[in-house]
C-alpha cells in the first residue's frame, strides 16, 4: 500500500483530510488565488496595453472624413506598432485579410504598404469594412 502525501500549494505543509484537498485552510487558498489572479491580470494588462497602443496608432490615420489611408509599413514600425498583436481578423468579399485592433483595421497592399480603415462591428459580431458593405 502506498501512501500519497499531498502538500499545501501555498505553504507546503502536509495536508490531512479529503483526497482532493489542495490547501491547509481558506487563508492559504486565498493567498494562492490572489497570486494567480495578479499574474493573470498582469498578462492581460500587458497585452491590452499593446492592443490599445496599436488601435491608437491606427486611429490616428483615419476619421469620419477620411475612411481609409495608405501608410508605409515602416512608419508603423517606427511608431511602435506591434504587428503580432490584433484583436481579430476579417476577410473581405475579395478575400483580403484585415487585421483588426478593436474598431480599426489594416490590410497589406504590398510588402511595404498597408491600408488602414475604421471598421464597424455589428451586434451579431460581423464586421463592416468601408467600401465592402454587403
Ligand atoms: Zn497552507
Amino acid at each position: 500500500m502506498s501512501i500519497n502525501i499531498k502538500y499545501c500549494l501555498t505553504c507546503g505543509h502536509s495536508l490531512r483530510g479529503r483526497v482532493d484537498k489542495k490547501f491547509c485552510d481558506d487563508n492559504c487558498r486565498s493567498i494562492f488565488n490572489n497570486k494567480k489572479y495578479i499574474h493573470e491580470k498582469g498578462c492581460v494588462k500587458r497585452v491590452n496595453h499593446l492592443l490599445l497602443k496599436n488601435r491608437r496608432i491606427l486611429a490616428s490615420y483615419v476619421d469620419d472624413a477620411k475612411e481609409t489611408e495608405m501608410v508605409p509599413k515602416a512608419l508603423l514600425y517606427h511608431r511602435g506598432f506591434h504587428f503580432n498583436y490584433y484583436t481579430h481578423t476579417a476577410i473581405s468579399k475579395e478575400g483580403t485579410t484585415y487585421y483588426c485592433c478593436y474598431d480599426h483595421a489594416y490590410h497589406l497592399v504590398s510588402e511595404q504598404e498597408l491600408q488602414i480603415c475604421k471598421v464597424a462591428i455589428m451586434k451579431d459580431s460581423t464586421i463592416t469594412i468601408p467600401g465592402n458593405e454587403p
